[in-house]
């Protein structure tokens, strides 16, 4: 284990008003810091019985004045989130007093922790490996159920149980090749390489599986990000209020209105989709629209899918035909809205396209459960909700998982061509270290740094 020697403190529970506000203190000192500035109410109550709660007040030792009456709990190192001495302070939730109880913890010898800090020490103390302390910080930004329920599982372990069990395959291939090593005199023979390359084969089919799994799980974190695109008044925000269910955008009937790009959450079956509502696209002068309309054609560019939208009871301009071209290349949908209305558009151009194409209502409600499916299968074409093995959904995670498959593919040729073992051995430290970067077991110091970075201050 690795104790740092100052103690952290932070508020760890949202800022604003509610009932409680969590200031959480960690590190040698923290104990020390309770003991100055908390009395018990009953005289001697429970006073540091570790995993207890204790009701009575915090005082500012400076003025002698009560911040709160509070519920303080004492975690004895190792037993603590962090696997040091932990206290937490239990008070009124407000902006003030959350705020004075930091400052008065402060003001006894504890610095404000770093963001993420509190899940660092705990990785670096060894509770938990960098898997783990990724889902942490996943699970505190799900949106969805289903994002929820797949970081609960990597926190778990699940993930980390299927990287163990490929680190001790290849462990026992490397053992092997270190044996014929030492022993030069004997030949590795071509039984026994049958048998490593067999098995080599088998892991990397288990990498190349667990890696073909970012492409969509990794949207049940990150979010999928939507577009609606169509020219003005074909009644994009008029969707994005109908698929929120608020009123989000400003409808209105004088064409290019939505001049920036509004994005909300919306849930499709467990699938957090980002959804981004631009400015229409639409050949103009004025400036700030075209700065709207270049950000427009961004939005297309950068988001994972696109709602081409159409109004189904006009005739078609040159713009929607432009459209129709600029979503080619795009993974998309063609919404054809005004349902209510006598159908005017004809549709061949955008069938011809091979884009799948619905009739919408924005503004009765019609298709737009049709149209949540479409968006839903067309990104999630193999999601099983009741799947076999772990998945990964952290980028950071799929490229090391590919570093590792790409040496065990030429630790096999060196293998196949008869090359010395010394070189097999290194292809295969390399993909044990692709592994071993995912977990925290091989990870430099930098990266480590920029993972807990991202991570929110208190946890
Ligand atoms: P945007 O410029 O593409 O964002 O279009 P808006 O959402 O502002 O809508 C433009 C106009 O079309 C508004 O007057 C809407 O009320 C109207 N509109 C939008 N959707 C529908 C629909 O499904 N049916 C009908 N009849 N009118 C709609």
């Amino acid at each position: 284990m690795h104790f740092e020697d100052d103690t952290i403190a932070a508020i760890s529970t949202p800022i604003g008003q509610g009932g409680i506000g969590i200031v959480r203190i960690s590190g040698p000192g923290s104990f020390i810091i309770a003991d100055r500035i908390f009395s018990p109410k009953k005289p001697g109550a429970g006073l540091k019985k570790s995993h207890s709660l204790t009701l009575g007040f915090i005082t500012d030792p400076d003025d002698k004045s009560v911040v709160d009456e509070v519920l303080i709990s004492f975690m004895r190192s190792p037993n603590s989130y962090t696997r040091e001495d932990i206290v937490e302070i239990n008070c009124h939730g407000g902006m003030a007093s959350v705020k004075k109880m930091l400052e008065v913890v402060i003001s006894q010898g504890a610095r404000i922790a770093d963001p993420g800090e509190f899940t660092k020490r705990a990785f670096l103390n060894g509770r938990i490996n960098l898997v783990q302390a990724e889902a942490v910080m996943d699970l505190i930004s799900a949106r969805t159920d289903e994002g929820r329920r797949i970081a609960a599982e990597q926190l778990r372990g699940g993930l980390s149980e299927e990287l163990g069990r490929l680190r001790d395959s290849l462990t026992t291939i490397a053992a092997l090749s270190e044996a014929f090593m030492d022993f030069p005199e004997e030949d590795i023979g071509p039984l026994t390489t049958n048998r490593i390359t067999e098995q080599l084969d088998g892991i990397m089919s288990r990498l190349e599986r667990l890696s073909s799994t970012f492409q969509e799980a990794r949207f049940f974190r990150e979010g999928l990000s939507v577009a609606i695109v169509g020219r003005p008044n074909v009644g994009k925000s008029s969707l994005l209020n109908a698929l929120l269910m608020k009123d989000r955008a400003i409808v209105t009937e004088t064409p290019g209105t939505t001049r920036d790009l509004i994005e909300d959450f919306l849930n499709i079956n467990g699938l957090p989709v980002r959804i981004i509502d631009t400015a229409g696209i639409r050949h103009s002068d004025e400036t700030i629209e075209r700065e709207g309309i270049r950000r427009s054609l961004d939005a297309i560019q950068n988001a994972d899918f696109v709602i081409a939208v159409f109004d189904g009871s006009a005739a078609p301009t040159k713009e929607d035909l432009e459209l129709i071209d600029r979503i080619k290349e795009k993974s998309a949908v063609a919404a054809i809205n005004k349902s209510d209305l006598p159908a005017v558009l004809p549709l061949d151009p955008i069938v011809e396209s091979g884009k799948p194409c619905l009739r919408i209502s924005a503004a009765c409600g019609n298709g737009l459960e049709e149209l949540k499916t479409a968006i839903f299968n067309a990104n999630l074409k193999n999601w099983k909700e009741e799947r076999e093995g772990a998945v990964i959904t952290n980028l950071r995670h799929k490229i090391a998982l590919d570093r590792a498959a790409e040496a065990l593919r030429n630790a096999a040729i060196v293998l196949a061509a008869n090359q010395p073992l010394e070189l097999f051995s290194i292809e295969l430290k390399d993909a044990l270290d692709g592994i071993g970067e995912i977990t925290g077991a091989v990870t430099a110091d930098d990266i480590l740094n920029k993972i807990f970075t991202d991570f929110c201050i208190g946890k």
